[in-house]
């Protein structure tokens, strides 16, 4: 019996010899096993949790404004001037919107702060002197926070600074009075636009994104000291491509000029802003509307939507679809999708969608995903075709609409931007007002 019982104790030595050189990565499983005892059984791991789980606040909608220059004899409409300015800020007070900061939006989008329905921030996109010089102090009368979209070129020292560039030493002095800076790339480039200036010097279209994103945001930060979170494309333009790129480059939020409403379900890389045009007063009335705005095309009225319908905008921009704006694309029949949670509120069963040459298409809506889904059961007749989608939402019918190409012959999934090259404002009903 002792003898046995010696035995067992010289094999568990042996075994517990054998098992101490590989016994390292054995441990790692084993402290980790342990860790949600200790979580389960200890109530500050709740404690820490709590700001967390807070229930995101999807109640609260912002609108987005975005401005240029300010200018006593404006040369374009990308320039306002001093009073109208003041009295757009005015007309904000007084429509009940409040106006937050670039940080309270981000915070909202992350579930850690609510914000009003009608809450509003106020973005000036480039790095014009006439933001410090004009802008600033009447902001300050109203003492409303606002964002300033630079790019880095464009900064006084910097490659496509000119004399109405802002210094280092201006942002400074901005960022030193509570002023939100962030980015809007390098060269503010079209970034749709794969054989543009500046891509000579990367070896992929990729990597060239990837500088014009991430080395703004580095930039910024390394010159004023501050967390950049924000992009705002220039002239609005974006694809999958260019988004994907925009969050890895750590952008929590990423903007285009597709005025809208933005909800808490907005997709943040791409938030619409009423990019606003002293040209066309309507981009902020539509602003105050919480309506589809800030593009240059007027609405038109389309067969089976009938009246009272809230906009006709294109919806590209600011929308997740299949096919994208722009895209060309070899199938007869694809399948339409569209992302609504920019919608809002969509009654279900009241999304249409209707496609030029064929007409309205069977819809298949869901709730819970926000998606549409259109059935072409024809094929495709016509080469420029354009997507109609209409939906009743708060009671209202709003519309949307963007175009793709059906070319059998173009080699399969090319997407070509509806931009064209250099040229930011199209003509026809292809693309988003200008930014710049
Ligand atoms: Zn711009």
């Amino acid at each position: 019996m002792i003898r046995y019982l010696k035995i067992l104790v010289l094999v568990a030595g042996v075994s517990l010899g054998a098992c101490k050189k590989p016994t390292l990565p054995v441990m790692q499983p084993e402290a980790v096993v342990t860790e949600p005892k200790v979580e389960a059984a200890a109530p500050p791991s709740e404690t820490i949790q709590s700001p967390k789980t807070k229930t995101p606040d999807t109640k609260g909608s912002a609108i987005v404004l975005c401005y240029h220059r300010f200018e006593v004899k404006p040369k374009d409409g990308m320039a306002i001037t001093p009073s109208d300015f003041e009295g757009q800020l005015q007309a904000i007070k007084d429509n009940g919107f409040s106006v937050i900061s670039m940080q309270d939006l981000l915070a909202w989008r992350r579930g850690e702060k609510s914000i009003s329905e009608k809450s509003c921030v106020i973005t000036i996109d480039d790095g014009y002197r006439s933001g410090y010089d004009v802008a600033w102090p009447i902001l300050k009368k109203f003492e409303y926070p606002f964002t300033m979209f630079v790019y880095t070129a464009f900064v006084k020292g910097g490659a496509l600074a000119g004399g109405a560039s802002l210094s280092w030493e201006q942002l400074k002095e901005m960022r030193d009075a509570g002023v939100d800076i962030q980015s809007h790339t390098v060269n503010h480039q079209n970034l749709r636009n794969k054989k543009g200036k500046y891509q000579s010097q990367f070896a992929t279209y990729e990597e060239w994104l990837r500088n014009e994103m991430a080395d703004s945001r580095r930039i910024l930060e390394q010159q004023l000291g501050i967390s950049v979170k924000a992009l705002a494309y220039p002239y609005g333009n974006h694809s999958e491509e260019i988004r994907a790129i925009a969050l890895q480059s750590g952008y929590e939020a990423a903007f285009t000029v597709y005025g809208q409403r933005l909800t808490y379900h907005s997709p943040a890389d791409q938030l619409g802003r009423y990019a606003l045009d002293s040209a066309k007063p309507k981009i902020f009335t539509d602003a105050l509307a919480m309506v589809g705005g800030g593009v240059a095309d007027s609405p038109r009225s389309l067969g089976g939507v009938g009246g009272g319908v809230v906009s006709g905008q294109l919806a590209a921009a600011s929308m997740v679809t299949i096919p994208m704006e722009g895209e060309v694309i070899r199938e007869a029949k694809p399948k339409i999708k569209a992302n609504l949670a920019t919608f809002g509120e969509v009654e279900p069963g009241s999304v249409e969608i209707r496609v030029s040459g064929i007409g309205a298409v069977p819809v298949q809506y869901s709730p819970e995903t926000k998606l549409a889904e259109g059935k072409l059961l024809q094929p495709l007749r016509e080469k420029q075709v354009t997507v109609i989608l209409s939906a009743q939402v708060g009671g209202r019918r709003v519309e949307t609409r963007w175009n793709f190409t059906y070319d059998p012959s173009e080699p399969a999934s090319s997407v070509v931007p509806a931009v064209p090259l250099q040229a930011p404002a199209p003509a026809t009903n292809s693309g988003p007002v200008p930014n710049r």
